[in-house]
């Protein structure tokens, strides 16, 4: 599943394709997905040019010229983006959407059917983007933003920083790597964050972050990148799927189910608390 940087990435690669555009035709294939496409909606990207494409959380927003029409991606768990070439194109069984430029075609095409496609001209109170937690890349998210919003809150650390109303964007491995770096147990209660561990947390969630789309991204698998290259770095990764720590090298790395994802930690590492 693309978490926020490999949606960071493909977003940089569509932003550089797209930038500046006109759209001159907009077919919708299969309106099947997470929420069906409103097709009669898209008619009127037809003959706009794309302003921008920006990130908020996991999506991609593409920003048209007049009227603050907006084209909101979400590639949910196996949503791929890729330029074909207008003569070459051929129907491929998941494509659920085209973007027909003068040179090339935009596709979004999904087997699992969990991404999603909306156009609003009101992005701040769009209903998937309202209620969204702040941007861990921005200096809104900081240890004092996280102890203050922790107080109280019985649930896990890793379910709170995994919290979209919280903070956006982190994902299972992100989540799993921050806390390790953190020395923190993913099942500590929220309410237990003290200053100096909250400001860790939040370092070594900007770093993880960072890295990754540095790397352009992070996949387990099934996951291409827009430009056809798989955005494998596994090997960075120092707790998710290990085997040992890398740390204690003769300890086994402890998988437990947390809100039903893997959860890898090092008891030694990470001490449980409390
Ligand atoms: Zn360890």
């Amino acid at each position: 599943m693309p978490e926020l940087p490999e949606v960071e990435t493909i977003m940089s690669l569509v932003k550089r394709r797209l930038t500046n555009k006109k759209v001159i035709k907009c077919k919708v294939l299969n309106s099947k997905l997470r929420w069906p496409i409103e097709t009669r909606k898209f008619k009127v990207l037809e003959n706009r040019t794309i302003k921008s494409v920006k990130r908020r959380g996991k999506y991609i927003l593409i920003e048209f010229e007049l009227d603050k029409v907006i084209l909101i991606i979400h590639l949910g768990m196996t949503g791929v983006i890729s330029f074909a070439n207008n003569h070459v194109y051929k129907r491929h069984k998941h494509d659920h959407f085209l973007l027909f430029f003068n040179d090339f075609i935009f596709v979004f095409n999904d087997i699992r059917k969990f991404g999603s496609i909306h156009i609003t001209k009101d992005i701040s109170n769009m209903f998937l983007i309202k209620n969204l937690g702040v941007e861990p890349l921005s200096k809104k998210f900081d240890e004092n933003y996280l102890l203050q919003l922790s107080k109280n809150r019985l649930c896990s650390i890793k379910e709170f920083i995994m919290n979209q109303k919280i903070v956006v964007g982190i994902g299972n491995i992100y989540a799993t790597e921050a806390l390790f770096l953190s020395k923190i147990h993913p099942k500590m209660k929220a309410k237990y964050l003290t200053l100096s561990k909250a400001k860790s947390l939040v370092s070594n969630i900007k770093d993880v972050l960072v890295q990754a789309i540095d790397m352009g991204g992070t996949t387990i698998k099934d996951y291409v990148n827009a430009d056809g290259k798989p955005g494998y770095f596994t090997q960075k990764l120092n707790i998710y799927q290990k085997k040992t720590c890398p740390i204690h090298k003769n300890n086994t790395v402890k998988n437990i189910k947390i809100s039903g994802r893997s959860s890898f930690f090092c008891n030694l590492c990470q001490r449980e608390e409390l």
